[in-house]
C-alpha cells in the first residue's frame, strides 16, 4: 500500500555517505526531518541529519529505533543487511521492500533479473567454483571478465582474462564468493540512466549520461551523453523496462554500454541515487535525490528536465586542495564537498557540476585547470 509522506514527518535513512546527505539536503529543503543509521559518529549524512543512530547496520536494536523514530525508511547503498531491511520491511514503512536489494546485492541475481525484463547483457556464465569457471570458460571465449557475485564496486573484484593462459589469474577471486564470467564487450561508451519510480508507477528517467572512467573509478559524466537520440531513446527504453520488472519504487542507476552500431548492452544495476546522477542537483528541474524522496514518499513525480549541457567531475582525496585553491578562478563551477574527515587517495571527497553551452570547451578547461591530472 502506497502512504503519502508529509514535510514535518521524518524520513529514515540506512547508510550515512555522500548519497544519504545529498537526499537528507533535498528532504530537508521539503521540511522533512531526517533520521539516519550510520555506524560512524561523524558521517557525512549525520552531520545534516535530525536523528544519528549510532549502530552496525544489521544491530537489532539500532533497527527497532529507526522504526520507531522513522515514518517512512529508505537506503542509500546497496550492501546493506539484506536480513535486516527484511525484518525492517515488517515493523515499519518500507516502500522500496527488500526484494531489490536481495537481486542487486548479487550479479547473478542481477543479470538474471536483467535478462528476465528481456533486456541484453554480455554472454555469461556463472561458476561456483574455479574449476566449474575452467571447465565453462571456452564456451564465452577470450577475451573475458570475470567478476565476484557479491561485494565488487569500481572494478575491484574483477580480472580480465586475455586468453586461456590467463585463467588461473581468477582463481583467488573465488575466494570471496560465486562469480560470473562474461564476455568482453568492445563497447565505444559508457552511459547510465537514472530511473525513478513510484508506488503507483508513475515511471521518470533523468537525461542518459556519458560516464568516463580512469583506473576504474568514475571521473566524469557528461551530459547529454554524445550518442545519437535513438540511442539515448532506446537507454531510457530498457531502463523503464528493468524498473517495470523490478515493481520499482525509488531509483535504480541503469549502466550501459553502447555498442559502435549505437545499440546497447546492459552492464549492472545500482538500487539507489548514483555518482553519475549528481549533474541534476543543478542541471534539472528536478534532482535525483528530490525525485528519489517524491517516490519514497509516494508524491507525484516530476519530469526531468535538463537546463543546460552540464559536465560533472568527482573530486576524489588528491583533488581536494588543489579544487580549494583554485575556486575564486571559476565562478561558474558548483562545488560539492561531502564533509569526510580524511582526505585519503582516491576517496570519493565531492563533486563539481559545471552547466556549459560549449561542451569541449568546459572539457578543455576542466583539463587544463590541473587539479584533475591525466
Ligand atoms: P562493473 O563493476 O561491472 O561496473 O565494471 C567496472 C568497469 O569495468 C566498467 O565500467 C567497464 O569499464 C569495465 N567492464 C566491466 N564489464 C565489462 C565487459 N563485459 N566488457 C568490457 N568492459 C567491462
Amino acid at each position: 500500500m502506497t502512504k503519502v509522506i508529509y514535510p514535518g514527518q521524518t524520513i529514515g535513512i540506512i547508510g550515512g555517505g555522500q548519497l544519504g546527505r545529498m537526499m537528507a539536503v533535498a528532504a530537508k529543503e521539503a521540511g522533512f526531518k531526517i533520521a539516519v543509521l550510520e555506524p560512524s559518529m561523524d558521517s557525512p549524512c549525520g552531520q545534516v541529519a535530525d536523528i544519528r543512530i549510532v549502530a552496525q547496520y544489521d544491530d537489532e536494536t539500532a533497527l527497532e529505533e529507526l522504526a520507531e523514530v522513522s515514518d517512512v525508511i529508505t537506503y542509500e547503498f546497496e550492501n546493506i543487511d539484506y536480513e535486516g531491511l527484511k525484518r525492517l520491511t515488517e515493523m515499519a514503512y518500507v516502500p522500496q521492500g527488500a526484494e531489490l536489494v536481495r537481486i542487486t546485492q548479487n550479479r547473478v541475481t542481477e543479470k538474471a533479473a536483467i535478462v528476465e525484463a528481456g533486456c541484453p547483457v554480455a554472454p555469461y556464465i556463472v561458476a561456483e567454483t574455479y574449476e566449474e569457471l575452467v571447465a565453462q570458460v571456452e564456451a564465452i571465449g577470450f577475451p573475458c571478465i570475470v567478476k565476484t557475485a557479491r561485494g565488487g564496486y569500481d572494478g575491484k573484484g574483477q580480472q580480465l582474462l586475455k586468453s586461456k593462459e590467463d585463467v588461473p589469474l581468477a582463481k583467488e577471486l573465488f575466494e570471496h564468493s560465486v562469480c560470473i564470467a562474461e564476455g568482453f564487450v568492445p563497447f565505444v561508451k559508457e552511459v547510465s540512466v537514472i530511473v525513478q519510480r513510484n508506488g503507483h508507477g508513475e515511471t521518470c528517467c533523468l537525461p542518459v549520461g556519458e560516464n568516463i572512467h580512469v583506473h576504474h573509478i568514475l571521473h566524469e559524466t557528461i551530459v547529454p551523453a554524445r550518442i545519437d537520440e535513438a540511442t539515448a531513446l532506446q537507454a531510457e527504453r530498457e531502463a523503464a523496462k528493468i524498473a517495470d520488472h523490478l515493481q520499482l519504487v525509488g531509483t535504480l542507476a541503469v549502466e550501459m554500454f553502447v555498442l559502435e552500431d549505437g545499440s546497447i548492452i546492459i552492464n549492472e544495476l545500482a538500487p539507489r541515487p548514483h555518482n553519475s546522477g549528481h549533474y541534476s542537483i543543478e542541471a534539472c528541474n528536478v534532482s535525483q535525490f528530490a525525485q528519489h524522496i517524491r517516490a519514497v514518499c509516494g508524491w507525484p513525480l516530476r519530469k526531468p528536465k535538463l537546463w543546460a549541457p552540464s559536465i560533472m567531475v568527482n573530486v576524489l582525496g588528491q583533488h581536494v586542495v588543489p579544487l580549494t585553491n583554485s575556486i575564486s578562478k571559476y565562478p561558474d563551477w558548483s562545488v560539492h564537498l561531502y564533509g569526510k574527515a580524511e582526505a585519503k587517495v582516491n576517496r570519493k571527497m565531492g563533486h563539481v557540476t559545471i552547466m556549459t553551452d560549449d561542451l569541449e570547451a568546459t572539457l578543455t578547461q576542466i583539463k587544463d585547470s590541473g587539479i584533475w591530472p591525466e
